[in-house]
């Protein structure tokens, strides 16, 4: 193994954040690109670069089952559980390493930046033989302006990235400084204000912090993302009975009419249709399965519980829903006058745009059980994309 060049180092990194403006569910960092999570990509880039003596990740501990995912089979120390802000946060962080460690060189991360190279990983590791703090600062390619058209000097202005680089000491002690101060949206910013110079090395636009929608799509492009489309179909029968209270619950909204469905559960007849479908396109068995009639802790339980679980399962499967479609199959209600308000509702419980989401209904002409007024019944059809497999 070649003689590494530069200082050994630790590495936090702040991912308790719980932005969700990439329109997942679920915070970006542990959104799936190209089958992985952004996390994951990130945590794999440190730890192929030499000189590694810890790294930490700084988590949201109600996403530690997500957390446990993205880490799955690496040999890392337990996370930190972080604070209110990014701020907080890194204090938490700095405060798990020991009194002997703190002239170690730290470097803190963005999670959601997986596209650093470990050449500049290793060149900001570099720079801080001299230096007292560093950062990864990109220059600016676009011509700037204020809201008043006055154009700025690019050539004097960088874009604030990371890896950021300190001693452990010295960043304690500037966060120690300025613990009550909101004005810092990152350390190298807190570090200058205590009058540290802070090295500059240059970054590049490809190290982009994912934030929006557009972001992902970029990132899903630069991976040259690997996914596959798979489909599941689903198929509810619920029958009638008299209504107490002039209302039936289906597609996850409550209509007049004098019967409701008769069920262990809601008997929401749309949403288990739905929930079969998406637990078929990730083969993971079926709604009653999962939740089964036995169990009294689903008696007279709302079934957009059950929807909300197979969109979960889907995300842990690094999933994204693409598509549900639903044709609810009765003589009445009539289904046509609610089909919108259904489609917002489904939306909103599975965390996905108006547009992914079709309900459709049909008659079946007074033939058979549905057509007697007997019951209705339910199909549905999710589309899935999941990470490729060979
Ligand atoms: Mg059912």
């Amino acid at each position: 193994m070649s003689k590494q060049s530069h200082p050994a180092f630790h590495v936090l990194i702040p991912a308790a954040g719980t932005g969700t403006r990439t329109g997942s569910t679920m915070p970006k960092q542990y959104a799936a690109i190209g089958g992985k999570m952004v996390l994951r990509h990130t945590i794999e880039k440190f730890l192929s670069v030499q000189g590694l003596k810890s790294l930490r990740v700084i988590i949201d501990e109600n996403y530690r089952e997500l957390y446990n995912l993205a880490v799955e089979g690496l040999d890392l120390p337990e996370p930190v559980i972080g604070g209110q802000t990014r701020k907080e946060s890194v204090a938490n962080g700095l405060s798990a390493f020991a009194a002997n460690e703190q002239d170690d060189l730290v470097l803190i991360h963005d999670a959601a930046r997986p596209f650093i190279r470990v050449e500049q990983i290793e060149n900001i590791l570099g720079v801080m033989t001299n230096a007292d703090a560093a950062t990864l600062a990109a220059p600016v390619a676009d011509t700037l302006i204020d809201t008043a058209y006055n154009r700025l000097d690019r050539d004097a202005l960088r874009i604030v990235q990371t890896p950021q680089a300190f001693r452990i000491g010295s960043l304690r002690a500037a966060h120690e400084k300025f613990k009550s101060d909101d004005r810092f949206t990152d350390d190298a910013g807190l570090m200058a204000e205590t009058g540290v110079e802070i090295a500059l090395v240059e970054g590049s636009h490809e190290n982009f912090k994912i934030t929006s929608a557009g972001d992902m799509r970029m990132a899903e492009k630069l991976l040259g993302l690997a996914t596959e489309t798979r489909t599941g179909i689903g198929y509810d029968i619920h029958a009638f009975e008299d209504s107490p209270n002039g209302l039936i619950r289906i597609g996850g909204i409550d209509i007049p009419h004098p019967q409701k469905l008769k069920g262990h559960s809601d008997a929401d007849v749309a949403l288990h249709a739905l929930t079969d479908a998406l637990l078929g396109a990730i083969g993971e068995g079926d709604i009653g399965h999962l939740f089964p009639p036995s169990d009294m802790t689903w008696k007279n339980a709302d079934s957009a519980i059950f929807l909300e679980e197979a969109g979960r399962r889907v995300a842990l499967k690094g999933g994204k829903i693409l598509h549900a479609d639903i044709t609810i199959i009765c003589e009445a209600p009539k289904i046509g006058p609610h089909r919108e308000e259904m489609e917002t509702r489904i939306a909103s419980i599975l965390g996905l745009p108006g547009y992914r989401v079709s309900v459709k209904a049909t008659t079946s002409e007074g033939l058979g059980f549905t057509g007697r007024r007997e019951g209705i019944a339910a199909q549905a059809l999710a589309t899935v994309a999941l990470p490729a497999r060979d």
